[in-house]
């Protein structure tokens, strides 16, 4: 598989990629997740750190710690959060994936909700079945 991403940039956009179905997938609503990028909940895709790779305009990739642990990588051209780094996760990196492209099957589903607690007011979760986790909670996949 060769799944591409990258930022709302129209000139030169940072664009990367992976080549490994993700670990797993899920929604978070943390407000490190939403308040970063003014959604009300994030897709997550979690992918081994030697799956991915960037592909073009790395010079514009920027940092931003939300935690000293959780360090968030953004175009500084556009603003787009596309993916980010977590210590207590040193083998994987988490991408937005909502910055995939569009017409192409990311390699899994969604399989949980976490950080529940964190929910913003104005949000109703839909009744999909998922579990759902007040804070972290490791996918089922992960045993
Ligand atoms: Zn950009
Ligand atoms: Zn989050």
């Amino acid at each position: 598989m060769n799944v591409k991403g990258g930022c709302r940039c129209d000139n030169n956009p940072v664009r990367f990629e992976y080549n490994k179905k993700p670990f797993e997938v899920h929604y978070c609503l943390c407000t490190d997740c939403t308040d970063i990028c003014g959604g009300a909940l994030a897709v997550i895709a979690v992918l081994e750190r030697n799956a991915f790779k960037i592909t073009q305009g790395e010079n514009k990739v920027a940092n931003f710690d939300t935690k000293p642990t959780c360090h968030r990588r953004f175009c500084k051209e556009c603003g787009c959060h596309m993916f980010l780094y977590v210590d207590a996760f040193p083998d994987h990196l988490l991408i937005h994936v909502p910055t995939l492209d569009r017409d192409q099957d990311i390699g899994e589903k969604p399989d949980r909700w976490v950080f529940v607690k964190s929910k913003h007011p104005t949000v109703t979760l839909p009744d999909d079945g998922l579990p759902r986790h007040p804070g972290w909670e490791n996918s089922p996949n992960a045993g």
